[in-house]
């Protein structure tokens, strides 16, 4: 008897591959000797010898966990524990440190959850936007990190795109920028990177940051920070002065919220960890715990609780000034790292008398003025496939994952380049 039944997904299409994960696909695949192959495709750090590197504060927060048999591995609350909630928070938005006089934290006006990494926290967000505000749209950078227009897309939000980099000048396009933000309306949500632009490497300057948000607060819009490479510019502390500036605003009763996601991947190197948190800052304590009881319904019904190992990681790194130092001295060993190897392809290329595509005197200038894990070359999509060619891989639009860049093949990647610009 011929059989009835058809499937469901005869229909159904292959998804179009993620662009950065078909490129490690594509260099994994290349049958160049390991040696000769660079990748410069994903956005993780490694060392001078072009290895992960767990942090040695990871290392030792771990041995601290193995050894508290007061742990386990129940479930957690909603929200995540009380333990985390709190030192995260102080961690981010109570840094006397830095001279912050924000008021916030002690009038309880500051929710805070872990999230599932920053991925998941602008989900939580979005969705949270989209269900407890009245607006239905956001506007992120054009360019973006490429998942931030589907992540708000699939919590149900209207995506827009601000004006942000000038191919022209390789830096950012303040006049277009300000007034794409002027035409949103009041309410609307607008996606602001704390630091370390990605995919350009491009950070407003403090006076940028001043007339950015000078329109924030015309059009009242609700700022919804992403902080996904804190401390990969300045340090741990000054990379917040964003926030520290955007606290104050609502302090000062000059804009009303604030939203803020915030991911441990990168400067804890806890990628698989899946560890970061959402902030939400209210009007009121009331406020906040009507605001953390729609946040735990929408976490409910999304993944019911987080994961508890790497946010163990980070407790046992915050709770203990001395680890928490430790910890802060590594990030500035990747920092600075990361800073060195831009320096040393921009040297190397201006040695090779090759002219970039900026519009200072060697055209590298962006290499060395851009910040934190990602360059934007200015390199064409066409010279990208060139490059390619060459077993040197980089996504389309000419971003490089700085991280990628070692002693080792430094200099064999500015000849690739200079080769390509021929
Ligand atoms: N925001 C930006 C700008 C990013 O680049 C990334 C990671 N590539 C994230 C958020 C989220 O990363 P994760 O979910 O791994 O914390």
């Amino acid at each position: 008897m011929a059989a009835r039944s058809i499937s469901v997904f005869k229909t159904l299409k292959p998804a179009p591959a993620d662009p950065i994960l078909s490129l490690t696909t594509s260099f994994l695949n290349d049958p160049a000797p390991h040696s000769h192959k660079i990748n410069l495709g994903v956005g993780a750090y490694r060392t001078d010898a072009g290895k992960p590197w767990v942090l040695p504060s990871v290392q030792e927060a771990e041995r601290r966990i193995i050894e508290d048999s007061s742990l386990n591995h129940e479930y957690i609350p909603i929200l995540g524990t009380p333990k985390f909630v709190q030192l995260v928070q102080g961690f981010l938005f109570d840094n006397s440190a830095h001279g912050n006089t924000s008021k916030l934290l002690s009038q309880g006006r500051i929710v805070t959850g872990q999230g599932i990494s920053g991925t998941g926290s602008l989900r939580v967000l979005g969705e949270f936007v989209l269900n407890g505000t009245s607006t239905k749209k956001i506007s992120i950078p054009n360019p973006s990190w490429a998942n931030h227009e589907a992540i708000f897309h699939n919590a149900g939000l209207e995506v827009v795109k601000y004006s942000y980099y000038d191919r022209e000048t390789q830096g950012l396009h303040l006049g277009k920028l300000l007034e794409d933000l002027r035409a949103l309306s009041p309410g609307d949500a607008v996606l602001l990177n704390v630091c370390c632009h990605n995919p350009t490497g491009i950070d407003p300057t403090a006076e940028e940051w001043e007339q950015i948000l000078a329109i924030v607060e015309e059009r009242q819009l609700l700022p919804l920070f992403d902080m996904a490479y804190q401390g990969f510019s300045t340090g741990l502390v000054e990379d917040l002065s964003v926030l520290d500036k955007v606290s104050q605003m609502v302090d000062n009763g000059k804009i009303g919220n604030m939203l803020l996601a915030q991911s441990f991947a990168k400067n804890m190197g806890l990628y698989g960890e899946r560890v970061g948190s959402f902030s939400v800052v209210t009007a009121s304590d009331s406020e906040s715990r009507t605001v953390a009881s729609q946040l735990k319904r929408t976490v409910r019904a999304m993944y019911s609780s987080p994961p508890c190992y790497g946010s163990k990681i980070v407790e046992k790194i915050l709770e203990d000034d001395a680890l928490r130092g430790q910890w802060s001295e590594e990030v500035s060993i990747m920092r600075d790292r990361l800073k060195n190897m831009r320096q040393l392809l921009y040297d190397r290329l201006v040695a090779l008398g090759c002219h970039g595509p900026g519009k200072d005197t060697t055209g590298w200038g962006h290499l060395i003025s851009q910040q934190g894990m990602f360059c934007f070359t200015g390199l064409t999509a066409e010279q990208v496939g060139r490059l390619q060619q060459a077993s040197v891989y980089m996504t389309a639009n000419g971003r490089m994952s700085v991280a990628g860049i070692t002693p080792a093949n430094v200099g064999r990647l500015a000849e690739e380049i200079a080769s390509v610009m021929v």
